[in-house]
């Protein structure tokens, strides 16, 4: 398979390969990486022997993807090394499945990505005999995972920047307790300038030459493939169910996660189409409704890993639907949940169901229910079922848990764990100079 940049023109000769996409991250000329090919994925995961489990499916997808840049036996060792966990789906009642995706090392769906980005990177740097540093600022969710994923791995450094103060306690020891190759950065300042000093690093010339810094962050191709792999998990296992009967519902941010489940559908995998469920930081359902795309600063709500303004992977659903907002809004509809509506749906849901979900997957559950409701058509209605994504476990999110229903769900074994370790981090000032400085004594 080759990649384009979404700016590129359609008919551009000059393709990227998955090696290039990864290291880059972002293309050259500012758009993001995506597949100039549609693979038909349908009939090889048929065919696959015996009940689907999920790294035979993993290994089939990424060996037609990415072969032959990557040949058998790497892509069979990156898979069994990337997912020692799997998604479950779990059958709520005869309209709902929750397709679980919190059972990984951080306990959220971006674990996919993050092991299976460091896995690649890994199997790469070590055929060129080459070593890294990865370079990520977090606001809490995605550096866990980075830090979880890369831990231990060959030839790779990991730096994580996070703001002083802004990450809630269990964040902050999920990316701190590590130690070993990954050195986690408590900067002086906010989000914003963390994502600054990681940029600017990146533009260093004396940096470039000194080290091969490389970006692990949510628009890595490395971290969008392997996501496709529980969306056609998921089928194989609704496979009873006639297509247009069932549809995902995806709780959105940068709109990644979707991304990736409409790629799985251009590669075959037949479903009846998606939701795309948000907070009230709603350009993406806005855009589906009216057509235009208004991007504009974020709110903060209670679903926070979802509080994004401008997503960046918007580009690459258009880019899919060749910038065609009929045929986007004919596969994907769009669902906005407030907090108020987050919180009680919680409880409705811990009530009648005993069931704990995060704020996320509490965006996606309501998001659900309505488009339950309101199915209509020949198709609809009657028996359509909704495979809604949960995306995070709901421990990670205890105080909101606790405020919505009263209750405290247990802490899962490796948070426990986390939360005992000390601390350790290095603390900066938010500026270039400093990180200039430890990156080049640590690393150059
Ligand atoms: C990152 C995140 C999301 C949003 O996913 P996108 O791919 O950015 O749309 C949703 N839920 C949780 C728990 C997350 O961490």
């Amino acid at each position: 398979m080759r990649f384009r940049s979404t700016r590129a023109p359609t008919n551009d000769a000059a393709t990227h390969s998955f090696r290039e996409a990864v290291f880059q991250g972002l293309a050259p000329d500012g758009g993001l990486y995506h597949p100039v090919e549609t693979p038909d994925l349908r009939q090889p995961l048929e065919n696959l022997p015996g009940p689907a489990d999920f790294v035979t499916v993993a290994e089939e997808t990424a060996s037609r993807l990415l072969s032959p840049e990557l040949d058998g036996s790497a892509v069979r060792r990156i898979v069994h090394r990337a997912f020692p966990f799997s998604p479950k789906l779990r059958r709520i009642d005869d309209s709902r499945l929750l397709l679980e995706l919190f059972h990984g090392p951080s306990y959220a769906f971006k674990d996919f990505g993050a092991g299976f980005l460091a896995c690649c990177m890994e199997e790469l740097l070590r055929s060129d005999d080459r070593r890294a540093v990865v370079l990520v600022a977090t606001s809490g969710d995605t550096g866990s995972a980075v830090a979880r994923a890369f831990y231990g791995k060959e030839n790779i450094q990991v730096v994580i920047l996070y703001p002083s103060g802004r990450v809630s306690h269990l964040q902050e020891k999920q990316l701190t307790v590590l130690g070993k190759n990954i050195t986690s950065l408590e900067v002086a300042g906010a989000f914003d300038d963390c994502q600054r000093m990681v940029k600017e690093a990146f533009m260093d010339p004396e940096l470039r030459r000194r080290l091969t810094l490389t970006s692990a962050n949510s628009i890595n191709l490395g971290r969008l493939i392997p996501q496709a792999f529980y969306y056609l998990y998921a089928w194989l296992l609704m496979r009873p169910i006639p297509a247009e009967r069932w549809f995902f519902c995806v709780p959105s941010g940068n709109f990644g996660n979707l991304t990736a489940g409409v790629y799985a559908w251009r590669w075959g995998l037949p479903v009846g189409g998606f939701v795309a469920a948000t907070n009230i930081n709603d350009v993406v359902p806005e855009y589906l409704e009216v057509g235009t795309f208004a991007p504009r600063p974020s709110h903060r709500t209670l679903s926070n890993a979802m509080d994004v303004g401008n997503p960046s992977n918007f580009e690459r659903l258009q880019a899919v639907f060749g910038g065609d907002w009929r045929r986007m809004a004919a596969e994907i509809r769009g669902r906005v949940v407030t907090d108020e509506e987050t919180l009680k749906t919680m409880e409705e849901v811990k009530r009648e169901f005993d069931l704990f979900l995060c704020p996320h997957t509490a965006v996606g559950w309501l998001a659900a229910a309505r488009e339950l409701q309101t199915s209509s058509g020949p198709q609809k209605g009657e028996g359509e079922q909704a495979v809604i994504l949960a995306t995070a476990h709901p421990a990670k999110f205890r105080e909101t848990v606790k405020d919505a229903t009263g209750c405290e769900p247990e802490l899962p074994e490796g948070l426990k764990e986390a939360l005992e370790l000390p601390k350790r981090s290095i603390p900066m000032e938010a500026d270039l100079a400093a990180l200039k400085r430890l990156l080049l004594e640590r690393f150059g």
